[in-house]
């Protein structure tokens, strides 16, 4: 670790320089030292003297540096953290972003790892859920960590239309604007102008189309995406790719495949900050050596990580399940693997199975706010009558915040009436349930279960429900 390497850690700090305040706005006393002024001076001087060398250290480092020197004796305290004076300086060095294998599966492809990021490392197969406009809908920071949440997606698309990324990056960049001291991904904004946007003009070297709030016309490419999300300042951002829905014609995969390989090596060389991970995003299809070909590719640009797009996109549950068997193995062992856009419970169950790491989708927010709560069981409808007079949990066992303190009847009460509590709490549940389901995941693959938990979840998931499974369309 560059722990070793920081002339900081054991020093103490020599003088007072006042100016160094905005690093550690609480200083702490140290154990056995009186709290005065002189004290917390100190204690600003050795960050501000860390601060400065931070360009050459692993944020880890400094907020370890930062923990020692002013609470020794509680080394998880997070005390501060890395301050960021502007998105273009570099802080931080490639080693950050480190994947870590620390299991295979025997029965399936799973795997058990950690993914390092500035603001902390996720435990994979790991869940993002989803903040399109640099929000939870409804939910807080506090009550998405104590759901378990450990990375958050947000969309390129949305902040680029409002506020704007200039406000974002005013603001200090996305982890600061929306106060989530997390690791954090932004799409890359292509997906959504697909989806939502009027009037798309796909030409090679980008995207021309019309907002969809005001008409206004837009550009977007490889160039402008990666500066937005520059700006942005997300610990991991992706490619501008150009997906296809499907079923798609031989011309239309082998078309978006090419600009895809060019839009990932322009993303690649418009990157200017080392201290955000750019993904690359491998298109294709359902045809592997289309896919293949396009890993390839991407391989030679070299990203640490990389990601299935256009899937879950037209095709069947079953046709995406093939390919994902087939495929996933192929794609590099030491980086991570992320499926975009899917995730019903046995989606990221069969996925986990082929190898994928990472997951993101609306379901568990979106449900939340349509009175549809998961539990291992069944999808539970709250509007229902059967639920009236009921004083179970929405699941029983559940250590959630929802099922700790509110019944099924009240919950339906809130959606009858138009309450935004009931939201709200469905929502707490349902994020709080997705984590607690990679968390399940994860201890399986521990265990060598993993097999024994996908059986589980296949006997009992009934069909899909056509309206309440589609993650690819907008939150
Ligand atoms: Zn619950």
């Amino acid at each position: 670790m560059p722990d070793n390497n920081n002339p900081e850690i054991g020093k103490r700090p020599r003088r007072c320089v006042t100016t160094a305040r905005w690093l550690l706005p609480t200083p702490i006393p140290l154990p056995g030292q009186r709290d005065d002024k002189n004290d917390s001076a100190k204690q600003c001087h050795g960050a501000l003297q860390i601060g400065r060398r931070s360009r050459d250290l692993n944020p880890n480092a400094i907020r370890t540096a930062f923990t020692r020197m002013v609470h020794p004796h509680r080394a998880s305290v997070a005390i501060a953290v890395p301050y960021l004076p502007s998105p273009h300086v570099p802080l931080y060095d490639g080693r950050v972003f480190n994947y870590d294998l620390r299991t295979s599966d025997t029965q399936t492809s799973a795997r058990l790892g950690t993914f390092s990021t500035p603001h902390g490392p996720i435990d994979l197969p790991a869940f993002m859920t989803i903040g399109t406009r640099g929000a939870v809908r409804g939910v807080t920071p506090a009550q998405l960590r104590e759901a378990g949440c450990q990375v958050l997606l947000a969309n390129t698309y949305h902040l680029a239309l409002r506020p704007g990324a200039d406000i974002v990056q005013h603001h200090g960049g996305l982890p600061r604007f929306m106060s989530w001291n997390g690791p954090i991904l932004t799409d890359s904004g292509g997906y959504q102008v697909f989806s939502l946007a009027d009037l798309r003009e796909i030409d090679d070297a980008g995207v021309t189309f019309r907002s969809h709030l005001d008409g206004q016309i837009i550009r977007l490419d490889p160039q402008r995406s990666i500066e937005i999300q520059n700006a942005l300042g997300a610990d991991i951002i992706m490619a501008f790719d150009q997906c296809v829905r499907l079923p798609a014609t031989p011309d239309d995969l082998e078309s978006s495949v090419a600009r895809t390989i060019r839009w990932a090596d322009a993303s690649k060389r418009a990157h200017r900050r080392d201290d955000q991970a750019l993904f690359g995003i491998v298109q294709g299809g359902l045809d592997f050596n289309l896919r293949a070909r396009c890993l390839q590719a991407l391989r030679d640009i070299d990203f640490p990580g990389y990601a299935l797009g256009g899937l879950a996109v037209g095709e069947s549950p079953d046709q995406m399940y093939d390919f994902l068997r087939q495929f996933t193995p192929t794609m590099p062992h030491d980086r991570p693997r992320y499926l975009m856009g899917v995730g019903r419970p046995i989606d990221i169950l069969r996925a986990v199975a082929s190898g994928i790491d990472l997951f993101d989708c609306v379901l568990p927010t979106r449900n939340g706010r349509n009175a549809s709560a998961f539990t291992d069981a069944r999808t539970l409808k709250l509007r229902n009558e059967q639920f009236k007079l009921s004083h179970d949990p929405l699941e029983a066992g559940c250590p959630c915040y929802t099922c700790q303190n509110f019944p099924r009847g009240y919950l339906r009460h809130l959606f009858l009436v138009g309450e935004m509590l009931g939201p709200i709490l469905v929502s707490i549940h349902n994020i709080a349930y997705y984590q607690r389901l990679m968390s399940r995941i994860r201890s399986a693959i521990a265990a060598g279960r993993l097999a024994d938990l996908l059986r589980e979840f296949e006997e009992k998931t009934p069909s899909p429900d056509p309206e309440e499974s589609q993650c690819s369309s907008p939150d």
